[in-house]
């Protein structure tokens, strides 16, 4: 087969991953595969990169038997672990188009069309969390890559106001349930984290906020840029008290970043939209359009309140690339620490110009029904309890009487028999269960029968 011209054979193999894409999509369920490993797998492997070539048919074929085999489905309706990815159809397939038009999404000159139209999208975002005109921002890879770049604007526009900071080490605050990528942003820019404890939930409030400051003393406090708050944490989706942090930080002009990762989608249902009062308060936001915004992996919104500052503390400078800085509008490159990019935004613009925001919002308030609703099949059930009282679609729950080996047993052998993907947490030190519901073809049968299989 040719390698650029598109011959008899290539067309041939198109068909093939064509139908093999649309067969993808249409299976409901779609099989929920499973693990292997690395004993097993990585011997499969040998002789298939190869100085000849095995061929489009073998290629494939590779794929659809060996690599496909051993991948977990994220969108079955019974990964209910971590967060689930459940793309709309329409933008799976948009996917498809993004990769055959070898689009670049870093800059304006290059992407005019495809970078306006990933901002409307982000001007949705925006719109959501009630930030003005002025702001904007860029799709990145996840929230930890979303993270990392809001922060680093946060900590250029604080050594900006501060220039004698220039060489401090510097701080942020949060509660102990921030994301694991915050830790590790923190690492990678050599910042201290002073840890605010939350409140029983583990949430962070005003007041928990007020008063870890006032125990710093006067050089400490000097060196706190930042608090990061997050709307919706992933181990129990509560939901930062926005509302009183931002307001403390918008007074004490300290940095204000809201990580709203997994659950900052739950804005636009109306039951949980007043967990967010406050979010506008914020200076940076993130919201991972591949978790409850239904697009494929992968993709992350960044949005600033005011993008000149990201602008400044992001682009880059190289006599090869003056033809862009100097002609160009605005060039998604320069909003994050990154340069080439895929323009990973288009399957959801694409997606929301078909099916409307409506569609989104009441796929999301499903969602929370069915999350209601689990919470009533749980504390109906003989041997289950509810653990927390979900804010969003994360739910935490015991077996009675079952230690951590019974949990990881159970949830193996769930695996094994590819019927549900449901993985053990702690809470508070103990062992339990979490579901993560943000596929909206979860039903309340899905959640009765993966409870059922704990009864015994
Ligand atoms: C998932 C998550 C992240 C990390 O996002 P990735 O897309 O996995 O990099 C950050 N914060 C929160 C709250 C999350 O749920």
């Amino acid at each position: 087969m040719d390698m650029h011209h598109f011959d008899e054979e290539t067309y041939i193999l198109a068909n093939r991953i064509v139908d093999y894409a649309l067969d993808r999509l249409r299976q409901d369920p779609p099989p929920l595969d499973g693990t292997e490993s690395p004993e097993s797998l990585l011997p499969k492997f040998k002789g298939t990169i190869t100085k000849e070539g095995l061929g489009a048919q073998k290629a494939f074929d590779f794929y659809e038997n060996i690599v496909s085999m051993a991948t977990i489905s994220t969108d079955h309706p019974r990964y209910l672990s971590f967060v689930p990815n459940a793309p709309t159809n329409a933008a799976s397939l948009f996917d498809l188009v993004v990769s055959a038009s070898s689009v670049y999404g870093g800059t304006w000159l290059e992407g005019a069309g495809v970078v306006a139209a990933e901002n409307q999208a982000l001007r949705f975002i925006s719109d959501m969390i009630g930030f003005n005109e002025k702001s904007g921002g860029v799709f990145v890879s996840g929230g930890t890559a979303a993270n990392l770049s809001a922060l680093i604007a946060a900590r250029f526009k604080f050594r900006q106001d501060h220039p004698e900071h220039e060489r401090s080490r510097l701080a942020i605050m949060c509660a102990p349930s921030a994301h694991s990528s915050i830790r590790q942003a923190m690492r990678a820019m050599d910042v201290d984290i002073v840890e605010v404890a939350g409140d029983e939930d583990g949430r962070l409030t005003g007041d928990h906020l007020i008063e870890a400051f006032k125990e710093l003393n006067d050089e400490e406090k000097s060196l706190v840029f930042c608090v990061v708050a997050s709307a919706g944490a992933t181990n129990n989706g509560y939901v930062d008290e926005l509302n009183t942090v931002g307001k403390f930080c918008n007074k004490n002009n300290l940095w204000f970043h809201v990580d709203g990762a997994y659950g900052g989608a739950a804005i636009l249902c109306d039951k949980t939209k007043p967990l967010f009062k406050g979010v506008e308060l914020a200076d940076t936001f993130i919201v991972d359009p591949h978790k409850w915004l239904f697009s494929p992996f992968d993709c992350a919104a960044l949005i600033y309140k005011d993008p000149t500052i990201a602008r400044l503390a992001h682009s880059q400078h190289a006599e090869y690339l003056d033809v862009v800085t100097e002609t160009s509008e605005w060039n998604p490159s320069d909003y994050a620490h990154h340069l080439t990019r895929r323009a990973r935004g288009l399957p959801l613009w694409f997606s929301l110009v078909l099916h409307g925001t409506d569609a989104y919002r009441d796929s999301i308030s499903h969602c929370m029904e069915v999350t209601y609703n689990a919470v009533n099949i749980i504390n109906n059930s003989e041997n289950c309890e509810t653990v927390i009282d979900p804010q969003l679609s994360v739910i935490l729950f015991r077996r009675k009487g079952w230690d951590k080996e019974q949990y990881y047993a159970w949830s193996q052998h769930m695996l094994d028999i590819e019927y549900a993907f449901v993985v053990p947490t702690t809470y508070k030190g103990e062992t339990v269960l979490r579901f993560c519901i943000i596929n909206p073809n979860t039903t309340a049968d899905d959640i009765q029968l993966i409870i059922d299989s704990l009864e015994n």
